[in-house]
């Protein structure tokens, strides 16, 4: 690198797994890096909470073989050895599959890559939630409220975006953005999640995942140590994975009432389920959670130096495989990764 160049300032909103990503790879090329995250933690939909001795997140995942681009990524983070492949115990031919999951849960991926980015010489703010993108002659204002109402303004010469297409239309309104482009990014749905994590007594059953058609809304049953085992928990950790429109009342719903309709909604499944074999839960909203459909158009670069870094957009990634997962989201963020460094090593 010239020593005299001064290094490209990059913006990133979010620290979920793009975001870090995105930090993680540009920070590496020199850039100044600045993360900007609304919650008090890292991770986005990956996020864990510590349970008994372990750390587990808040909302179930695991690993795939063919998950190219995260197995990648995990392996050039030096994460390969941590990663522990189970048999899926999915039905039939499937049950020989093999799910992936880190020994000591998915927080180490999270905490490896905040590693990577701060020795780079990144900043991550937590609590700090972007309210609108500005953009000057040669630069990008993100403007950032603060929970204690202070405010952050941020200068730099790109702003990557990782949250929801639609909250990106509502900070970017007063950009030059073309009409057609917003209203597509505004077209792009998403279902809200409401998750239950129970930590029980004893299991209920053998099976790893049970996908539900009735009863609604839970979408899937997640029996996380069935197939990854007991580690300390402290107990079988369950997961009732619930999908739903803002409309519905679950929604706005109490943690205690989502706690009871859940239960009751399982034990029509599962009717010997009591309550008294519930040590601990916790309920998690996701606003938006799965996005519903996926553009045709390559929404991700809606103006110069300014990238939509999000799920729904994955299938702009090299994989070219629009699914709500986390391999085609990495994807992605490579892709925008490397356009940024081209520019940015190209001659001016
Ligand atoms: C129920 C469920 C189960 C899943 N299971 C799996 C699985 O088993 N395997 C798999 O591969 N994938 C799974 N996924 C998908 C996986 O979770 C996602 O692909 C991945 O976590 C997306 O990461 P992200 O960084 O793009 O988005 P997010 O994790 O949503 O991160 C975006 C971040 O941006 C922040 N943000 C948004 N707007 C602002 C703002 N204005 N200011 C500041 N910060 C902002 C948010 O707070 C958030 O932290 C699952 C998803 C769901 C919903």
């Amino acid at each position: 690198m010239d020593p005299e160049k001064q290094p490209f300032r990059v913006c990133i909103i979010g620290a979920g797994l793009s975001g870090l990503v995105c930090g993680m790879r540009l920070s590496k090329k020199g850039a100044k890096v600045t993360i900007v995250e609304e919650l008090t933690y890292p991770g986005g939909l990956l996020a864990s909470t510590r349970t008994g001795r372990e750390n587990l997140e808040l909302i179930p995942h695991h690993l795939r073989k063919t998950d190219r681009a995260l197995l990648s990524l995990i392996k050039e983070v030096g994460l390969d050895d941590k990663v522990e492949w189970y048999d899926s115990l999915w039905y039939g031919k499937a049950s020989h599959k093999k799910v992936g999951y880190f020994g000591d849960g998915f927080s180490v991926l999270i905490n490896r890559l905040i590693q990577d980015i701060t020795d780079n010489g990144g900043n991550i703010h937590y609590s700090t939630t972007v309210c609108e993108i500005s953009a000057g002659p040669d630069s990008y204002t993100t403007s950032c409220v603060l929970t204690d109402s202070g405010k952050l303004d941020i200068e730099s010469d790109y702003v990557i975006f990782t949250g929801s297409c639609r909250s990106f239309v509502s900070i970017s309104h007063g950009l030059p953005i073309p009409l057609n482009i917003k209203d597509q990014l505004m077209n792009i749905t998403y279902k809200a999640s409401v998750s239950l994590m129970m930590v029980m007594k004893t299991k209920h059953t053998d099976v790893y995942i049970r996908q539900m058609k009735d009863p609604v809304p839970i979408k899937r049953i997640v029996n996380h140590t069935n197939c990854f085992g007991t580690r300390g928990y402290g107990g079988n950790v369950v997961y009732l994975v619930g999908e739903v429109n803002i409309s519905d009342p679950l929604w706005i719903a109490s943690d205690e009432e989502i706690m009871a309709a859940y239960v009751a909604a399982l034990r029509k499944t599962y009717p010997s389920i009591k309550k008294s074999n519930i040590k601990s839960w916790r309920i998690t909203k996701v606003r938006y959670a799965t996005s519903e459909k996926y553009p045709d158009q390559d929404l991700t670069n809606p103006l110069e130096g300014l990238y939509v870094c999000s799920e729904s957009l994955s299938k702009f990634g090299v994989t070219d495989t629009p699914e709500n997962r986390m391999d085609p989201v990495v994807s992605l963020a490579n892709t925008i990764c490397r356009k940024i460094s081209e520019k940015e090593t190209k001659p001016s």
